[in-house]
């Protein structure tokens, strides 16, 4: 009667354990941000919805441009350069990365991407998970930022 009694309970637990959602378990577009989303990026340079949140303003003392994107599903910069290069750090969602003549490289929560100076590459998030990522420009004394052409619908879906 005992063991029976132990087994109800058991089978009880394992109901229960099985009808409720596991915190981890959240809707992929809902991304972790840490940092509000800020200015809606310019149609001129970026393709769907990118918000741009400034943390660190470019000044002589630092030289250093510090900010977070965030990305909504298929939304992605243009193609650009960093004449210093840039520093991505990806805290949330999923997302590309990609060098001219390259192969895509997809970008996760926790990856940590150098693109080096004066390399033609553009980034944003995958077409069904957004994108929250950190953004890191050293020596803003050289410049910042050299916009090109969008990423073409052509170019964004190879990558899937
Ligand atoms: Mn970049």
């Amino acid at each position: 009667m005992k063991q029976l009694f132990l087994i109800v309970v058991i089978v009880l637990m394992v109901i229960t354990a099985c009808n409720k959602k596991s915190p981890n378990m959240k809707d992929k577009n809902d991304l972790n941000n840490i940092f509000p989303a800020g200015q809606k990026g310019p149609a001129e340079t970026f393709t769907g919805n990118a918000y741009n949140y400034n943390l660190v303003p470019d000044d002589g003392l630092y030289n250093t441009l510090v900010g977070n994107v965030y990305f909504e599903p298929g939304a992605r910069s243009n193609w650009h350069i960093h004449p210093a290069g840039q520093i991505l750090i990806i805290t949330d969602g999923v997302g590309y990365h990609q060098v001219k003549g390259q192969a895509v490289q997809i970008i996760r929560k926790g990856d940590v991407i150098k693109c080096p100076p004066n390399v033609l590459h553009w980034h944003g998030a995958s077409k069904d998970t957004g994108l929250q990522q950190l953004y890191i420009i050293p020596n803003t004394e050289k410049g910042i930022v050299d916009w090109k052409q969008a990423v073409t619908d052509e170019e964004y879906k190879q990558q899937q």
